[in-house]
């Protein structure tokens, strides 16, 4: 893109290095043609790209990546392309490999996460298992929902690309089964449970979660006439209680050495290169009781409380989270008030493997950082 095409971009879209919850996010390719209906590109307002664009060089992206103030070599969870398109998307896999391939050479071994619903290759899976430094992760994102007005790409290719992906081997890179978005009375029937059992045996391990239901979302879907899911928008993911507890129950019917099911996309991350949750998760024990025992004592073993002092020292190498300050810190998080966006937050918990949260923003008991929408015993 012409540096006055990248000038005209929303002010969102324009910043390519992004703290998200998962990890510092790389986005200088945005667009995408696969357009479904719920895509996070309507908050950034880049609904219409449906063309991926580069913003720059790769090069100048990763130096820009490696640079950035929240980066950290050898710790920062990385993802790359998750915003504003698809990494396997044929326009888009060069620069995927570029990336990984320039970190790569720099030696860093970061986790990289890498979300996909698109068609991966032997040769794909070849490349990735060249890379000798980064932790690769696939994380092949299935939904199953059949209405084509909210989800044309057919969820087909992604199983495929999984199941190629993980039946490759010996291999360095992990794969999971990336179950979402769950919506209540679109793709939670018993049978497409009952599906996804059978799926997750192609994966390292499985995640699921729900919608990101936000007003821009929102709007889209009442201007095009699509059956709204919920009658409220919310900042978190949507899962209700007892969509969740029906999943629980059907993926408790599994062998037992099966693939484990995971609450947080960083928790299956981290068991499938077996290290502890990187976002320090285990301090919220009711989100750990579907675990491996194996995993639960590797959490245990990195779990650190860190003082209210180390919390500041941490938050002193940003500037703009000078105004922080530490409201209480127990043995489940610490909570904070004064930062100016997520961002800073999200640097905090991964620098001290320690959940932070937003006072502004509480996290209640047994709701995992959900909406509260669906959670009627535990809201308030
Ligand atoms: S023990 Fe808890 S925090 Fe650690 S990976 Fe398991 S669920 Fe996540």
């Amino acid at each position: 893109m012409s540096k006055e095409a990248v000038a005209a971009l929303p002010q969102r879209a324009r910043e390519v290095v992004e703290y998200r919850k998962s990890g510092l996010s790389l986005n200088h390719v945005q667009g995408c043609p696969l357009g479904c209906a719920f895509c996070i590109r309507h908050t950034y307002d880049l609904w219409d790209a449906d063309r991926p664009r580069a913003l720059m060089s790769d090069g100048e992206a990763v130096e820009q990546l490696v640079r950035h103030r929240y980066f950290r070599p050898h710790d920062t969870p990385l993802q790359v392309f998750n915003r504003a398109t698809d990494p396997f998307l044929p326009g888009v896999r060069g620069h995927l490999f570029a990336v990984l391939e320039d970190l790569d050479r720099r030696g860093l071994t970061n986790p990289v996460l890498v979300i996909t619903r698109g068609f991966v290759s032997v040769r794909d899976c070849e490349r990735l298992n060249s890379l000798a430094n980064v932790k690769v992760t696939l994380l092949f994102t299935y939904s199953g929902i059949d209405d084509k007005r909210i989800e044309p790409h057919p969820s087909g290719t992604a199983v495929r690309s999984m199941r190629l992906a993980t039946s490759y081997g010996p291999r360095r890179y992990r794969t999971i089964f990336y179950w979402r978005p769950l919506v209540p009375g679109l793709n939670d029937t018993t049978a497409h449970l009952a599906r996804a059992v059978g799926l997750s045996r192609w994966a390292d391990a499985t995640v699921f979660t729900g919608l990101f239901y936000r007003d821009e979302i929102a709007d889209y879907y009442r201007a095009n006439g699509l059956p709204e899911p919920y009658e409220e928008t919310a900042r978190r993911k949507i899962v209700p209680e007892t969509l969740e507890e029906r999943i629980l129950a059907a993926f408790a019917r599994r062998p037992p050495d099966a693939p484990p099911l995971f609450r947080k996309t960083s928790c299956a991350v981290s068991y499938a290169h077996g290290l502890p949750d990187y976002n320090g998760h285990y301090g919220i024990d009711e989100l750990c009781d579907i675990c491996p025992a194996a995993q639960l004592d590797r959490c245990a073993q990195a779990h650190r409380v860190p003082t209210a002092l180390q919390l500041l020292e941490a938050a002193g190498a940003l500037p703009e989270a000078t105004g922080m300050r530490v409201i209480e810190v127990t043995e489940r998080a610490a909570e904070v008030e004064g930062l100016p966006s997520e961002q800073p937050r999200y640097y905090l918990q991964h620098r001290l493997g320690f959940q932070v949260h937003d006072a502004a923003h509480p996290h209640r008991r047994r709701r995992h950082g959900r909406a509260a929408i669906g959670w009627e015993s535990t809201n308030g």
